[in-house]
């Protein structure tokens, strides 16, 4: 399978990385209007073609997909130029910039025929993807309350300077995960509310944000999320879960244990990653969660069906977090849109 990969920034890295790791598929051409980055993954991935235009780029190379890297704003522009060259897509997180947006980018594509899926990799990660699939396993019975909580004070803005000038900052870029987990937990979400506080100073959005959601099932989650938790050892990147279901409780703890709590007792598992042999920690386990959905990509498209995070399944994560800014503005319950 051939792609290119658009967009040679920070995390383009890593998806560079796990294509090059899996069978079967080859990054043919990349794409940045950036020289000296395009050049970079040129030379360091021995890519055939880098292109400074998108359109140049899906003009000359036949290609199966194109996996977007690029800033939400340009979503837009790819995903209709990709999907009139008929070629399948992958784009990042957050998508689009609006639920309204990414609406008609998912129709847009469907009626094009090229699949569209969303690099949403968090509940990939092994440990996550763990507790998921001993909550669908029946092993704590029927979950009525949920805790995803991600917090630490790692300095995000280094690698991600963007995200210091970015008005909607720690839901938009980061709890847009911890609310698809939730999803992929707990189903959809009836309604929610959120709290948000910024307690970095040099930063313009919100760096701390609280939300309980009530889910269709009836499961009340907590998902908190802080970029100002000073914790020694920092946990970075983890995210940690705390189940109760009418059978048994699961704890995923910070040492990467996984407690499953039952009327017998306890048993413990050790959730650690085995990580990519070009992982650089403390990325380690997301790293790992790239390869893991990029994989999962893979054999979806071999097999002809959607990707667990195809753009329709995304949207309702959108929702959230459009409903959370709305919550947070109004300080009320919101009751999120979602794909019909
Ligand atoms: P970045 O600024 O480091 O890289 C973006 C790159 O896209 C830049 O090199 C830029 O020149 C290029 N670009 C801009 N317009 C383009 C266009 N029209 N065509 C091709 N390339 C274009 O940003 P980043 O930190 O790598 O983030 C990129 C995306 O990845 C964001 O949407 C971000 O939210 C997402 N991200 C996801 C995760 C995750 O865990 N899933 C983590 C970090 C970032």
């Amino acid at each position: 399978m051939k792609g290119a990969l658009l967009g040679c920034g920070f995390f383009a890295e890593n998806q560079m990385k796990a294509w090059q790791s899996l069978p079967g598929v080859e990054i043919a051409a990349v794409c940045d209007p950036d020289p000296a980055r395009r050049e970079r993954f040129q030379k360091a991935f021995g890519v055939t073609q880098a292109f400074a235009e998108a359109r140049e780029l899906l003009e000359q190379c036949r290609l199966d997909f194109v996996d977007i890297a690029a800033p939400t704003p340009t979503h837009e522009a790819l995903v209709r130029l990709a999907a009139d060259h008929g070629v399948d897509i992958i784009c990042q997180k957050p998508f689009a910039g609006s639920p309204d947006r990414a609406k008609s980018l998912i129709e847009y594509c469907a009626q094009k025929g090229v699949s569209l899926s969303i690099h949403e990799n968090f509940r990939f990660q092994y440990a996550v993807r763990e507790v998921i699939r001993r909550v669908r396993n029946d092993e704590i019975g029927t979950p009525f309350f949920g805790r995803i909580s991600y917090r630490n004070g790692f300095d995000v803005y280094k690698s991600q300077p963007y995200l210091a000038r970015a008005e909607r900052f720690i839901i938009e870029d980061l709890g847009i995960h911890v609310l698809d987990i939730a999803r992929a937990l707990f189903g959809d979400v009836h309604r929610l509310s959120c709290e948000t506080s910024r307690i970095n100073p040099d930063i313009v959005g919100e760096d701390v944000a609280t939300l309980m959601l009530r889910h269709d099932n009836g499961a009340t989650s907590i998902v908190d999320c802080s970029y100002a938790t000073h914790l020694t050892p920092d946990p970075f990147p983890q995210t940690l879960i705390d189940i109760d279901g009418a059978k048994g409780s699961l704890r995923l703890t910070a040492d990467a244990r996984l407690y499953l709590h039952t009327r017998e007792g306890c048993e413990t598992h050790r959730v650690e990653v085995s990580a990519p042999d070009w992982s650089t920690p403390p990325w380690t386990i997301i790293q790992e969660s790239v390869v893991a959905f990029q994989a999962h990509w893979l054999e979806c498209r071999r097999a002809g069906v959607e990707a667990d995070t195809s753009g329709r399944d995304n949207y309702n994560t959108l929702a959230l977090v459009e409903a959370a800014y709305e919550a947070a503005d109004r300080h009320t319950v919101v009751m999120p849109e979602r794909w019909s």
